[in-house]
């Protein structure tokens, strides 16, 4: 049976992007195959991904179940999710009664272009030419101060532009420059990493 390298599942709300507020079941994939710092992407990536443990769809079934009997949404997250997403994982957890989201990278397509998953989240920490996943609900990219607005490859029915956070905290200036870039080039919307605001994970 195929097992997943899973860092952790947990209950919270979605704190950024267009669905920022709901409540989800976050499944957390470990690895990535970037590796991204301030001086090549403007920001220092602060997501532990190296650890996890390695689980069969039945045990994980069972681990969101024990978490919440009554949401339905699962987001797929990490690390790079499309490193382990699978058509298996996919259509198991659809038919276990789960709507999926996926936060991706885009540097890996997602199997069958993404059919099957109800919301993509493309967050683009790659030269445009290397975006592999090319369609999403809604692209979102982190910029830091001074950061210009992105010409993105990736059709999106929503365009999101995210402050960069220093760990916890949200510089007044980075949040500024960001308001200016939306202001100047709608359709661009902010999108604020608000779990960190709230203080929940
Ligand atoms: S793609 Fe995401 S998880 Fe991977 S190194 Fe960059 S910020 Fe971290």
């Amino acid at each position: 049976m195929e097992r997943y390298r899973v860092n952790e599942i947990f209950y919270s709300l979605q704190g950024e992007g267009v669905r920022a507020g709901t409540p989800n079941l976050f499944l957390r994939f470990s690895r990535c195959n970037l590796e991204c710092r301030v001086e090549t992407h403007g920001f220092d990536c602060d997501t532990e991904f190296e650890s996890g443990r390695w689980l069969t769809l039945p045990e994980i079934i069972a681990e969101l179940r024990a978490l919440s009997a009554s949401c339905r949404w699962v987001i797929l997250t990490g690390g790079e999710p499309a490193l382990q997403v699978d058509a298996e994982l996919i259509e198991t957890l659809h038919a276990a009664g789960y709507e999926l989201a996926i936060e991706t990278n885009g540097s890996i397509e997602l199997p069958a272009m993404g059919e099957g998953i109800d919301w993509i989240t493309v967050s683009p920490k790659v030269a445009e030419h290397a975006i592999r996943q090319r369609r999403a609900h809604e692209v979102k990219y982190v910029r830091g101060y001074g950061q210009g607005i992105p010409k993105t490859v990736v059709e999106a029915e929503h365009y999101l532009v995210s402050p960069a956070f220093e760990g916890a905290g949200l510089d007044s200036r980075t949040l500024e420059w960001c308001i200016r870039l939306c202001k100047e080039n709608p359709p661009w919307r902010l999108s604020v990493q608000q779990h960190k605001l709230w203080d929940v994970r």
